[in-house]
């Protein structure tokens, strides 16, 4: 160990202590409203960037504000987004106005406190870089800063590729390409005729500047865009490329000119190891081990249990909970570290949706019809199942329907009409299938013998409904004998 913190530098930090093929990807004046999904993907293809903010897009300020900066929506959700994602939350002042040139010496602290106080949560490594607006900086600016405490931020931080607004194709300015400030090498004429440049017309001239560099600290700006172009497409654009052409991506402070002005051991690591004792070795508690680096701990969302907890080398595991099928309930509730159980509906039941927390009773599913098998599905509720080959016989000429009570919905039965052989006898309009109790309801209206017939001289019932009806028929016969 040994070493201490250096303080702010009276120079600017470049990329140039990288190996070859290495590239530092870099954000400023963000966050924006697409710096969430900017962060997401860096994350999943593997690269660790670094976003210079504004804290006027943090929290409102004091300070002259020419340019209009406020604050994003969901800005601290974003924040936290870059920091779960592996990126470094940087200070690239308060109102972006130029340090040397616009901001009075007076405000040049507060520049950077405002900010420093909107992102400070937001550091866990406390590892604090500064990139000053335009990369302007001076002696005068410097010896402010220096005497006060904003000197804990490491900086400035400048870059080598990113800032041609006057040289495309051989190298463009994001900023540039999207608010038509483009300009072409030779004579400086607008490209396009208007400065104008679309997301591969810039990151063709990025790929061209940085194959020129080859190595170092790339500046874009994540908030910026306009119809035809914008920065956060323009890194998708590039990322694939890049890796093609064999470069590898290193957050700005694994650049090793910057590393070596860090303090050795950052504060998310229980201990360090390595040459110069700045590699994470163990982590603190909430956090675990990615290659040299700790993490925080993820915690699960809503809707989510953790279905592994966080261990020294592995973050924690989020799984989905279940949402019960139709036909169970929620027995106990998903919880934070345990799914959902489901329990299938108890019988005389059911839970039509998905989800549900209990089952409801079917009740009585009689529906009076005898030409009916009626049940409680644990699903649909009562199901009234026609019996194949089951008709009710003509009594009298009544036209009415079975008389008897029925609770849930369903298919009704058949109804009179369809004469057919058989001698209609009284029927106690119980259907077939049920407990015994069931026959006891209300009387049949006049006429209505509620009963039926096996239609065993159908023509039209096909082979398989006349074996059905037949197979039937003595129980049939057998109720109506005991009835009547
Ligand atoms: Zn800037």
């Amino acid at each position: 160990m040994g070493k201490t913190e250096q303080p702010l530098s009276a120079s600017n930090f470049v990329g140039t202590s990288v190996a070859a093929k290495t590239l530092a990807l870099t954000f400023d004046d963000g966050p924006g409203d697409r710096t969430a999904e900017l962060s997401m993907y860096l994350k999943a293809q593997g690269i660790r960037a670094a976003f210079f903010v504004n804290g006027g897009r943090i929290a409102a300020t004091a300070l002259p504000n020419p340019n209009g900066l406020t604050p994003l929506a969901n800005v601290n959700a974003v924040l936290a987004q870059l920091v779960a994602d592996g990126h470094l939350v940087a200070n690239h002042t308060t109102t972006h106005r130029d340090l040397v040139s616009t901001v009075a010496n007076g405000q040049r602290v507060q520049e950077l406190m405002e900010t420093d106080a909107s992102i400070a949560a937001y550091v866990p490594s406390g590892w604090f870089l500064f990139r000053a607006p335009f990369g302007s900086y001076n002696g005068a600016v410097y010896n402010t800063l220096h005497a006060s405490g904003m000197d804990k931020y490491i900086g400035p931080i400048y870059w080598d590729m990113g800032d041609g607004d006057s040289a495309y194709p051989n190298s463009a300015a994001d900023w540039a390409c999207w608010s038509g400030q483009q300009r072409n090498a030779a004579g400086g004429g607008l490209v396009n005729g208007t400065g104008y440049a679309t997301t591969a017309q810039c990151g063709d001239a990025y790929l061209n500047n940085i194959n020129a560099v080859g190595k170092g600290i790339v500046l874009m700006h994540d908030p910026y865009s306009w119809a035809n172009g914008s920065t956060v497409d323009m890194v998708k654009y590039l990322v694939p490329k890049l890796k093609a052409a064999g470069y590898s991506f290193v957050r700005v402070d694994d650049v090793p000119a910057i590393r070596a002005a860090l303090p050795p051991c950052d504060a998310t690591c229980a201990t360090c190891s390595g040459v110069a004792a700045d590699q994470c070795a163990s982590c603190k508690p909430g956090r675990y081990l990615a290659g040299t680096s700790c993490m925080a701990c993820s915690t699960c969302g809503a809707n989510e249990y953790e279905s592994a907890a966080c261990t020294i080398t592995a973050n924690t595991s989020c799984t989905a909970c279940t949402t019960c099928a139709a036909g169970t309930y929620e027995a106990t509730a998903c919880a934070a570290q345990a799914n959902t159980v489901c329990t299938p509906c108890a019988a005389g039941t059911f839970a039509s949706a998905p989800g549900a927390k209990a089952c409801v009773a079917c009740g009585s599913c009689d529906d009076g019809d005898a030409c009916t098998t009626d049940a409680c599905d644990p699903v649909k509720g009562c199901t009234h199942t026609p019996i194949p080959g089951c008709t009710p016989p003509v009594d009298g000429g009544a036209s009415s329907s079975s008389g008897s009570t029925s609770s849930g919905g369903g298919s009704s039965g058949g109804s009179s009409g369809g004469g057919s052989s058989g001698g209609g006898s009284s029927g106690g309009g119980s259907s077939s299938g049920e407990s015994s109790t069931s026959s006891g309801g209300s009387s049949p209206p006049p006429g209505d013998d509620g009963g039926c017939s096996v239609a065993s001289t159908r023509a039209d019932g096909g082979l398989a409904a006349l074996l059905l009806g037949l197979a039937l028929a003595p129980l049939v016969r057998r109720r109506r004998s005991r009835v009547a």
